[in-house]
């Protein structure tokens, strides 16, 4: 995936690898939920982008308010609530819905109905309710364990594709915003790359050594501060 490279930085090319392992550790636990969200989130990815990385300053997402949904929407889209691009929709069930900030362009994924089993989806809201905590202390472990024996022996078999089915959408109806405001470090993002100055912490320098003359120009520049007048 890309990021911009600093809080008011452009688009950084070079693309990080993000593991399930790096998800848990953000979620604070491993689970089917999370599991079949980064499915679900493969599945879209690859049929939205093919080979191209995931671009986190440039994706509204809508999810489910489920807390491990919710999780894998933001962390692998960069959507946001507090700026209004992640978005809740609990119609969604296991699937996401995405907007290209830039083309407007929406695509979907959504799980193959079915294919997660009923008894543990009646289990999950059994788990939730009134059930008497003496039940719930042996339960929960069998319960755990039928979650980790679906997610070992129906999912991870699988490629993201076969049961996690994707689409383009013409138009995408987006669920109110929580919160709306203007995400700043991603304001910058088409910047294109400096012709004269450069950052003595750009990791490219090695290609391009700094040019003295012209730094000190954009540097002197820097230094009298944003209200003088243009270069
Ligand atoms: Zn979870």
């Amino acid at each position: 995936m890309i990021d911009t490279r600093s809080a008011q930085g452009r688009l950084e090319q070079r693309a990080k690898t993000v593991t399930i392992a790096d998800l848990v550790l953000f979620h604070g636990h491993a689970c089917d939920g999370l599991i079949r969200g980064v499915w679900a989130m493969r599945a879209l990815a690859d049929f939205a982008f093919g080979d191209r990385p995931i671009d986190r300053s440039d994706l509204l997402v809508v999810s489910k308010n489920s807390p491990c949904l919710g999780d894998v929407a933001a962390y692998l889209t960069g959507g946001r609530a507090r700026y209004g691009t992640h978005r809740l929709d609990d119609t969604l069930g296991v699937g996401f819905q995405i907007q290209i900030l830039s083309t407007g362009e929406c695509y979907e994924v959504r799980e193959q109905p079915g294919f997660f089993p009923q008894q543990i989806t009646d289990w999950e809201a059994a788990l939730l309710g009134a059930l008497d905590d003496e039940l719930k202390r042996e339960l929960l472990p069998v319960h755990e364990t039928a979650q980790w024996d679906w997610v070992r022996e129906a999912l991870l078999p699988t490629s993201p594709a076969e049961h996690y089915h994707a689409r383009r959408l013409e138009h995408l109806e987006l669920p109110p915003a929580l919160a709306q405001a203007r995400r700043t470090d991603t304001i910058n993002r088409l910047v294109q790359p400096p012709a004269e100055a450069h950052s003595a912490y750009d990791p490219d320098l090695s290609a391009a050594s700094p040019n003295e003359p012209y730094d000190g120009r954009w540097r002197q520049r820097y230094q009298s501060g944003p209200a003088a007048g243009q270069p």
